[in-house]
């Protein structure tokens, strides 16, 4: 065998050292090369079924002598422009496929080249990939955007399940195979364990070890070509997986998203396609951190317009009696005022006050005297339209705004509601009555002129033995 040959060569030519416990999947081949490109520190076992020379030939060698002189150049290119591979002529190699495909990328202080047989190119590729693509940037909510990525997935890998494993689903997973879609849990051990992008092509196929001349290791955590950890192929061993893919979608551990897609034969994604699926799955992650800052934002959003509505009703509200403060039923009056002068419409003003108030206070204590007041302030609201306005003027005191209202209808409300509070028992109080003074508004009026006319028309009211209602005079 070509591999085991390898290895005695190895040990017979130079000292090397298998590289790690990872080993690689054996339908690929890995080269590493230190930052500065000039030597191979690592490569797989069966580097000479690629590129026909062994591990132990090739160590310590540049690019140009292990890939030939215009690969190692294109590679280079590749590397610098940031490109993830490019596909070259399998030329002299023994892997029964007319092109193979390098995948490129920088570990650390190490460049890491992964190469693979491709059979034949994908020219629909982009095209289907640009497909699913839009759909995921368009999904309008996060479940939408899962759903499109799990067809996505489906299509494009032709693998059996296709599962998301989030914790959006509060540690369960998402899960489209057959059946079609439905929830199913994933052990966190498994989604912890996991360094994705990961590949496995057959858990049956023998591994192949890598060899490192002496010196620091490359970082091969990031690497699809070698084989997953044991726990996690033992767990994949467990539900009939011979191959499975692993993306992950970019979440934070350790709460990490992750798809995966599994197949009870063995498969082999070309890179290509690979990388096409790294785009969609980093397309989603973008999509799904849009749609989570959206939801925050509006939650904010609502908090805030929740938070305010509360301030303005607690800045306008009167907290004893739950009816408007002084300073919004003079903003009420002020503006119902302006809309009567305009219109020419009738404007009320109700003003009232208890009466012997203080004597209640005085022999049923405070808190009795602030349930009267909330007492005056719900029997005086209900019987009142919704157009009109009750505010407390101050102390026992309380002002009603009744917009298109003539004097003849506001007396005749004022004696209506005086009637009321004369009617109801309050306990322990037994009954109270209140004074009322009514005004009307008249051309070039002030809301100060109203109020005074108001208030003057009250005490009157007082001075007649209180319970009675007083109207402005006409010469007022
Ligand atoms: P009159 O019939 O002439 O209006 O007599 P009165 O006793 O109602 O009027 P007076 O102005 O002598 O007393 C009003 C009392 O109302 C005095 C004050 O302590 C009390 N008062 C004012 N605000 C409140 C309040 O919020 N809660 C309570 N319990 N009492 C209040
Ligand atoms: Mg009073
Ligand atoms: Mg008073």
């Amino acid at each position: 065998m070509p591999d085991s040959l390898d290895k005695e060569l190895d040990a017979s030519i130079r000292p090397s050292v298998p590289a790690t416990s990872a080993a690689v999947q054996p339908h690929g081949c890995l080269i590493a090369y230190d930052s500065d490109w000039q030597g191979v520190c690592l490569a797989s076992a069966n580097l000479s079924r690629f590129f026909g020379l062994s591990p132990a030939e090739a160590l310590g060698r540049s690019p140009e002598e292990v890939l030939g002189t215009d690969v190692a150049t294109a590679l280079a290119k590749a590397l610098a422009m940031g490109l993830p591979g490019m596909t070259i002529p399998s030329g002299q190699a023994h892997v029964g496929s007319r092109y193979l495909y390098v995948s490129t990328y920088m570990a650390r202080r190490h460049v890491i080249l992964e190469v693979e047989p491709q059979e034949g190119k994908s020219h629909e590729l982009p095209g289907l990939g640009y497909a699913w693509g839009t759909r995921i940037t368009r999904a309008s909510s996060v479940n939408e955007l899962y759903d499109q990525l799990l067809r996505a997935l489906h299509a494009l890998t032709g693998f059996e399940s296709c599962i998301l494993h989030s914790h959006e689903y509060g540690g369960r997973s998402m899960r489209l195979g057959r059946e079609g879609t439905r929830l199913e849990p994933l052990p966190s051990d498994i989604g912890r364990c996991t360094n994705a992008p990961l590949m496995l092509i057959d858990s049956q196929a023998e591994p192949v070890e890598l060899l490192a001349a002496p010196g620091p290791l490359p970082d091969l955590s990031h690497c699809p070509l070698c084989l997953p950890p044991p726990l996690l192929r033992t767990w994949l061993t467990g539900r009939q997986a011979r191959a499975a893919l692993i993306l992950d979608l970019g979440e934070t551990t350790p709460d990490r998203s992750l798809a995966i897609c599994r197949d009870r034969q063995p498969r082999h994604l070309a890179p290509p396609l690979r990388h096409q699926l790294l785009q969609l799955i980093q397309t989603a992650a973008l999509r799904r951190e849009l749609l989570h800052q959206k939801r925050e934002t509006q939650h904010r959003y609502r908090l805030l317009h929740e938070r305010n509505t509360r301030l303005q009703w607690l800045a306008y509200t009167d907290p004893l009696t739950q009816v408007a403060n002084r300073h919004r039923i003079e903003k009420v009056l002020e503006a119902e005022l302006a809309t009567a002068s305009r219109n020419g419409r009738s404007l009320a003003l109700l003003l009232f006050d208890v009466d012997h108030f203080k004597p209640i206070n005085d022999s049923h204590g405070h808190e009795v005297g602030d349930s009267v007041l909330r007492r005056v302030a719900q029997e005086v609201q209900s019987q009142l339209r919704d157009s009109d306005h009750l505010g407390r003027w101050g102390g026992e005191e309380f002002v009603a705004v009744i917009p298109g209202c003539d004097l003849p209808q506001a007396q005749e409300l004022a004696w209506r509601l005086c009637h009321t509070l004369a009617q109801c028992r309050i306990d322990p109080v037994g009954g109270v009555t209140a004074s009322f003074g009514v005004a009307v508004h008249r051309s070039g009026d002030t809301s100060r002129k109203l109020v005074q006319r108001a208030d003057r028309a009250m005490y009157r009211a007082k001075r007649a033995g209180r319970a009675c209602v007083r109207t402005q005079e006409i010469d007022e």
